[in-house]
């Protein structure tokens, strides 16, 4: 289960390259998360600049976390192992137990190694008492082993999740995610580079008006952007596909009416 969710750096499809419109965020996890990787002598060296075991991605859906994740793995040349929370939170305790740890294990043996949490809050949201025994012991279970990645100095695993509710995370786990980055929707400018990116190397029109998309897709998300292109191109395609076959259609009916004329022909 867990191996189906797992890429090993070469094969991540994703790259700085693939992100557009958010280069102030690229540059910032450059600096806090990739830096201290690479440079790990350097900020080993102090209890006080240890490179982070946890990061969060906090923002509206669809505006690229999942994206960033990869592409931070990438560039750092981690591992990626994306965490489908709901497996820890479908299974009997005993099952989400020996998985939780599983995947602790298998980070640490792939280190350096990036555990990716989407929809985070939706497992270690804050606690109430209201709380099924075993959700209770399980978000403890999944932080003891966390705290046994902080504590190792030598560890390089990161836990990093995704949230569109971020005030739901329970502060506990707030604590352990001290690199926290806002990812937003995307401002009209933003909008115009993503739109750009998504159709760097299709068929557009030559007189495409990308400012006027831009200015004319308020609310959308890198998302929303990308549905809405693929849609414009399978419209396209669509047209061809119907005026080949019409054309198709055509021919084939020349064809046979020369048939019928010649078959007359013969009979006089
Ligand atoms: P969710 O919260 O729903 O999981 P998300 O924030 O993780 O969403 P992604 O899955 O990373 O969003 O993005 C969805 C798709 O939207 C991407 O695969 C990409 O096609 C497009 N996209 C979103 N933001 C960007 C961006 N800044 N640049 C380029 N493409 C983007």
């Amino acid at each position: 289960i867990i191996a189906s969710q797992l890429v090993v750096p070469d094969e991540i499809s994703v790259n700085w390259k693939d992100i557009a419109g958010l280069d102030y965020l690229i540059q910032e996890l450059r600096e806090t998360v990739i830096l201290p990787i690479q440079k790990r002598e350097l900020f080993a060296d102090s209890r006080l600049t240890q490179p982070p075991k946890g990061v969060l991605l906090h923002g509206p859906p669809g505006c690229g976390k999942t994206l960033i994740a990869k592409a931070t793995a990438k560039e750092a040349n981690m591992s990626f192992i994306n965490l489908d929370v709901s497996l820890l939170t479908d299974k009997w305790y005993g099952e989400t137990q020996k998985l939780a740890a599983a995947v602790f294990s298998l980070a640490v043996k792939l280190q350096p190694c990036i555990v990716f949490i989407d929809e985070i809050e939706s497992f270690l949201r804050t606690r109430t008492q209201h709380d099924h025994e075993a959700t209770a012991m399980m978000k403890t279970q999944f932080m003891s082993l966390w705290d046994g990645l902080i504590t190792d100095p030598t560890c390089t695993v990161i836990i990093m999740g995704a949230t569109n509710r971020p005030q739901d995370l329970d502060k506990a786990i707030q604590r352990r995610m001290p690199a926290t980055f806002h990812v937003p929707m995307p401002s009209e400018t933003q909008r115009e580079r993503i739109l750009q990116l998504i159709l760097r190397s299709e068929p557009v029109a030559p007189d495409i008006d990308f400012p006027r998309l831009a200015s004319s897709t308020e609310g959308f998300s890198g998302s929303d952007l990308h549905e809405l292109c693929r849609q414009a191109a399978v419209y396209r395609v669509r047209d061809l596909a119907r005026d080949e076959m019409a054309r198709e259609n055509n021919e084939n009916n020349r064809e046979s009416n020369a048939d019928t004329t010649g078959d007359s022909d013969e009979e006089y």
